[in-house]
């Protein structure tokens, strides 16, 4: 039997084949994307194979008992570096040692850390975040993507991590990065509630300018999220 389609009914059959058409443009679009996706992670893994996370342990003092039941961001601070102009990498690795105990031992300052990340990329956990809040943040406000408003007091709302150097003298070091972006990932991983990551001066933009101008936050967030 000849099918004879009525004017309508090729109308019909018509836009059907301009849906179907649209659709495989939109799958053919998608697929780019992914092609595009895999090319950023090929590239982005290429420039960074190293993403063991192998953190040292200490036992700080200036902390509180955690008060929320999940973290909703990290703030990234720097430590400064005593306006030193020159620094050798034996020098680093003091100040990091020094400072790093600084921010664990007891005394009037009352300021910590949940870690700190040496220009070599070696990590330590001086507050422990699955127990404590550390003193990190100071006076703080800003908008938190968690609760939808703006929060105060952020030492009770996020982990903060110490980089060792002074971001408005000197750029940081790739493996900084690095280990930055591999302990932001598995924070993450572990509490998914963590929305934010930001900066001390965003928090505190009056009284901070850590963890500064030449911190790289596309590199870091392309580690964390591309790679
Ligand atoms: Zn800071």
């Amino acid at each position: 039997m000849a099918l004879v389609l009525r004017p309508e009914a090729a109308v019909a059959a018509q836009t059907v084949m301009a849906q179907r058409a649209a659709f495989l443009l939109v799958v053919a679009a998608q697929e780019e994307q992914v092609v595009m996706l895999a090319a950023l992670v090929a590239q982005a893994s290429s420039s960074w194979s190293g993403n063991t996370m192998n953190i040292k342990k200490i036992e700080g003092h200036d902390k509180r008992k955690r008060r929320e039941r999940g973290w909703v961001a990290i703030i990234i601070h720097h430590t400064g570096v005593g306006g030193r102009e020159e620094i050798s990498d034996d020098l680093w690795s003091k100040l990091y040692k020094n400072i790093t105990n600084y921010l664990a031992r007891k005394d009037k300052a009352y300021v910590s850390a949940h870690y700190t990340i040496s220009r070599e990329g070696e990590i330590t956990e001086v507050i422990d975040p699955d127990k404590y809040e550390s003193w990190h943040a100071g006076k703080s406000s800003s908008w938190s993507r968690f609760h939808r408003r703006v929060v105060s007091d952020w030492n009770r709302y996020s982990i903060g991590i110490e980089l060792i150097g002074d971001g408005n003298l000197k750029v940081y070091s790739e493996k900084q990065y690095q280990a930055l972006a591999s302990l932001c990932k598995m924070l993450k991983k572990k509490w998914p509630s963590i929305m934010d990551i930001k900066g001390h001066e965003e928090i505190a933009p009056k009284r901070k300018n850590d963890p500064g101008m030449l911190f790289d936050w596309d590199k870091l967030l392309r580690y964390i999220y591309v790679s």
